[in-house]
């Protein structure tokens, strides 16, 4: 599956809770550990790859493959980290981000069974920031305001200039058709 690119606008909305763990969602989970692996990340939220669900997947240095379907944070440290983010939907931008340090998370696993975990470190910044995308937010919503408009704007003027790429390249090949 395709990530989805800042200024796509699938990556603001507020996802749909899940309403039933089948094969469908399995088999949606599987596809989404191929993309996190290809794409080397350590988080990936369903609505990144354009499903509108409150599912997302998590692999941090550990390997271990984590599903959290429908979740919940209940509880954040009051002890807050800054820390460098990315986004594989913002790719090549990191960000000093902050955070509580610690969360515990309510969730559903892949065989739809509840689970808590309190986690802390890497695995609880990056529960957070998936987190955040099941609700339409974004990293950069979290940094400085001047930060997100100028990530902001470099983001829809590659997407001006792809769109203008896309257009020239169609008009060469009705051209060509004339031409042949
Ligand atoms: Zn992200």
């Amino acid at each position: 599956m395709k990530v989805l690119r800042l200024g796509d606008p699938s990556l603001r909305r507020q996802a749909e809770p899940v309403q039933e763990v089948n094969d469908e969602i399995r088999a949606l989970i599987a596809e989404m550990f191929i993309d996190l692996g290809r794409e080397h990340g350590v988080g990936l939220a369903a609505p990144q790859v354009g499903r509108s669900l409150r599912l997302f997947i998590v692999k941090v240095d550990d390997n271990i493959e984590r599903v959290f379907i429908n979740p919940q944070i209940i509880g954040t440290s009051q002890e807050m980290l800054l820390h460098e983010e990315g986004c594989l939907s913002i790719p090549k931008i990191w960000e000093k981000i902050l955070r509580p340090s610690k969360v515990t998370v309510q969730a559903f696993n892949e065989r739809g069974r509840p689970f808590t975990l309190e986690a802390d470190g890497i695995l609880a910044r990056v529960i957070q920031h998936e987190y955040d995308h099941l609700n339409g937010i974004l990293f950069i919503d979290r940094a400085k305001p001047e930060v997100r408009e100028k990530v902001e704007a470099a983001f829809a003027e590659k997407a001006r200039k792809a769109a203008e790429r896309a257009a020239r390249s169609q008009e060469a090949e009705k051209t060509g058709r004339k031409k042949g």
